[in-house]
């Protein structure tokens, strides 16, 4: 292998421990901890794993979590019931309904449910609508963990091609807008696209986030780009696997992240980032105004 291994739970480990440091100063000047409100329908079993990652990430950075985990026979009515109260909840800064929901229930409407404010996913259309505007406010955690991994590692998207492959509204599609506000030159591909080798073969930087264990082939890459897989799905070997080959493509990247230990931990740290700019966000504090103003970092594109 020769491309550096970008290691995500390192990075994360770090973000945690901003984050930690930030909320024991602020409850040093008389504020509670942030409230993540985390509420898991039914018991699919890997989002049992994924609400119990993030728990865990909460009793790490003192934030307080609670928990709402509801019977798969529950209503969308008794949902939606429920984000109201939360929304209410003055001790509630950041709501996070755990997806997928049952078939029963509209992800969109329970997701339009949530106070922008407290929308710490990122994925109501408010939070998405500032992204794409350049005004960004509560970012989707793991496009947003994917910039901050990057940029911990020196690599700058400004005037580079980014070929992003998956167009979803929880990776792809904000994994695009994030791109474009860094002011990088981005190809988006999906399930309809033809001649993906080729678009990802011109790549500076792939990201690879369609849910297809070894879909972008080592041949594929560039010699020298930067390999960021997304991806994640349980093979029949039982293991987890990234959407990329990832021995043959290391040989060919400059830097690659593994699977697991590259962006999923990053994730779990920015839902942590997000609940603390939630809180600030209420009580009207600088975090957010700086996330406001980030686009003019980087200038128009
Ligand atoms: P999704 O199924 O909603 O979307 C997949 C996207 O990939 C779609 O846009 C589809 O058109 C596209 N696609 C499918 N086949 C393709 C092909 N052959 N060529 C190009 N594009 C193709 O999935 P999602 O929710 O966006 O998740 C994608 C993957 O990322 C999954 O493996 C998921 O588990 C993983 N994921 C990981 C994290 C993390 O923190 N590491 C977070 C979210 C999702």
């Amino acid at each position: 292998m020769t491309a550096q291994l970008i290691d995500g739970k390192k990075v994360a480990a770090k973000i945690r421990q901003r984050v930690k440091l930030r909320i024991q100063e602020s409850v040093a000047a008389g504020h509670n901890p942030p409230g993540l409100a985390v509420v898991l329908v039914g018991a699919d079993p890997a989002s049992q794993v994924y609400v119990r990652t993030k728990r865990k990430a909460c009793a790490q950075t003192g934030i307080r979590s609670l928990e709402h985990d509801l019977p798969a026979t529950t209503t969308e009515a008794e949902l939606l019931a429920l984000v109201d109260r939360l929304n209410q909840d003055d001790a509630v800064d950041g709501i996070l309904v755990q997806l997928p929901l049952p078939p029963h229930m509209e992800t969109s409407k329970v997701i339009e449910r949530i106070n922008p404010d407290k929308d710490v996913d990122g994925f109501h259309p408010y939070n998405v609508g500032r992204l794409a505007q350049r005004l960004p406010r509560l970012r989707p955690c793991t496009p947003y963990g994917v910039m901050e991994l990057l940029e911990h590692y020196g690599v700058n998207v400004k005037g580079k091609h980014v070929v992003v492959v998956g167009a979803s509204n929880i990776v792809g599609r904000p994994m695009t807008l994030e791109l474009l506000l860094h002011g990088a030159t981005v190809t988006v591909t999906h399930r309809f696209s033809t001649e993906v080798p080729e678009h990802v073969g011109r790549a500076d930087i792939v990201i690879a986030a369609a849910g297809k264990a070894g879909l972008v082939r080592g041949e594929w890459i560039k010699p020298g780009a930067v390999v960021i897989d997304v991806g994640l799905s349980r093979g029949e070997d039982g293991m987890l696997h990234g959407d990329v080959e990832f021995a043959a493509a290391a040989e060919r990247a400059s830097m690659i992240t593994p699977v697991p230990g590259g962006v999923g931990p990053m994730t779990v740290a920015m839902l942590m980032e997000n609940t603390l700019q939630a809180a600030d966000l209420r009580r009207n504090e600088p975090a957010m105004q700086r996330s406001d103003n980030v686009w003019t970092t980087f200038g128009q594109a």
